[in-house]
């Protein structure tokens, strides 16, 4: 008979539940045998927690010196759009003079400061040639769409942007625990036995991270992001300024801190998927939440290319955006209302003939 109380500690050497033998006066482990007295575990709980606070400080430590860059500030000029609030850089060759997404005039609002240097860059792949050959290709088919939306008067609006992004590296170690059971059922004369076998299963295993991509933008249009993304990570080049070379930057808006919790939690996503995978061969499996410990995060601050055509049609604006360096397109198109009145008209017409086929059968 078990007399034991269930208490919350865990077992430092495989994480089941512990559970107190009064007779004993210790914790013991009914899956690994182990046993524990109540100084030695709240020994091995300082000890975790001390472990969990040095690889926050280790992560934290990695980031410092990560101060605003003066002379990168300094050589680029920061604008405002005072019609959609648009706020976007580029360097002083560049000079930007209309909003790429709602093309009124910007005004330079001064010289860029407290911003970061970008540590990496996607370089642009199509330049705007390129890039419009890909806008026409894209519309061709479409033949919906309104004249003045493929107009070349338009269609020069496509604005070359390089969008921030946060790139996430991390070493990490993550372990998990699951309960899992095997049922063998076989038959002996006029009985049927079942045999239920009970595992406690621990997954523990080091996972590198690469090139996690976070938007540092608040405003941005995800959707318009999630159609043209991934970049390839093999397209990412150490930052310098000649990149930015006749492109304008959208201007970063969310910072590193504010995204830490969301990487963390993607990363622990994945680590869960990762050692999940590895429990094979058992009837019922119930996991419990990984534990992730970070030894390493490293963020790089990245600008990723983007060719952006925006149409204002009757107060909606419409954007098309292309990956700039994969060529990758997506695209809310204006539907021209004259053109779908025509289709009516003939899917109508051509209902009418169906229906009057069926009736001429019917009868
Ligand atoms: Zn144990
Ligand atoms: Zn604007």
């Amino acid at each position: 008979m078990n007399t034991s109380a269930t208490v919350t500690y865990q077992c430092p050497n495989c994480s089941a539940g512990l559970s107190f033998h009064p007779e004993k006066q210790k914790f013991c482990c009914e899956f690994c045998l182990s046993e524990f007295t109540e100084q030695e575990l709240a020994a091995t709980e300082t000890a975790r927690a001390a472990e969990e606070a040095a690889s926050e400080a280790a992560e934290r430590a990695a980031e410092e010196g990560e101060t605003p860059d003066e002379e990168y500030c300094a050589q680029m000029g920061e604008y405002h759009c005072a019609a959609c609030g648009a706020d976007i850089v580029c360097d002083e060759a560049t000079a930007a003079t209309e909003c790429p997404y709602c093309h009124n005039p910007v005004i330079l609002g001064g010289r860029l400061a407290g911003q970061m240097r970008p540590q990496k860059v996607i370089p642009f792949k199509f330049d705007k040639e390129g890039a419009k050959e890909k806008f026409r290709e894209f519309t061709r088919k479409k033949w919906f769409v309104p004249k003045e939306f493929v107009s070349e008067a338009q269609v020069d609006k496509i604005c070359g942007i390089y969008y921030p992004f946060w790139c996430t590296d991390a070493d990490t170690t993550a372990a998990m625990t699951a309960r899992a059971t095997r049922v063998r059922t076989w038959r002996a004369g006029d009985y049927r036995y079942t045999e239920t076998s009970n595992f406690h299963i621990v997954r523990k295993g080091e996972i590198h991270f690469e090139d996690i991509v976070t938007p540092a933008l608040k405003e941005e249009d995800r959707e318009m992001l999630n159609g043209i993304l991934p970049y390839p990570s093999d397209s990412l080049q150490d930052f310098s300024m000649p990149y930015l070379s006749g492109f304008v930057a959208k201007k970063r808006d969310i910072e590193k801190e504010a995204v830490r919790e969301a990487v963390r939690a993607r990363m622990t996503g994945y680590a869960q998927t990762l050692l999940q995978n590895t429990i094979h061969g058992y009837a019922t499996v119930v996991p419990t939440a990984p534990r992730m410990l970070t030894k390493r995060l490293h963020w790089d601050y990245t600008l990723m290319p983007i060719w952006l055509l925006t149409y204002t049609r009757k107060g909606k604006t419409y954007t098309y955006a292309m990956n700039g360096y994969t060529g990758k397109v997506w695209g809310q198109l204006p539907v021209s209302g004259k053109k779908l009145a025509v289709v009516g008209a003939i899917v109508g017409a051509l209902a009418g003939v169906i229906a009057g086929l069926l009736r001429f059968f019917l009868f």
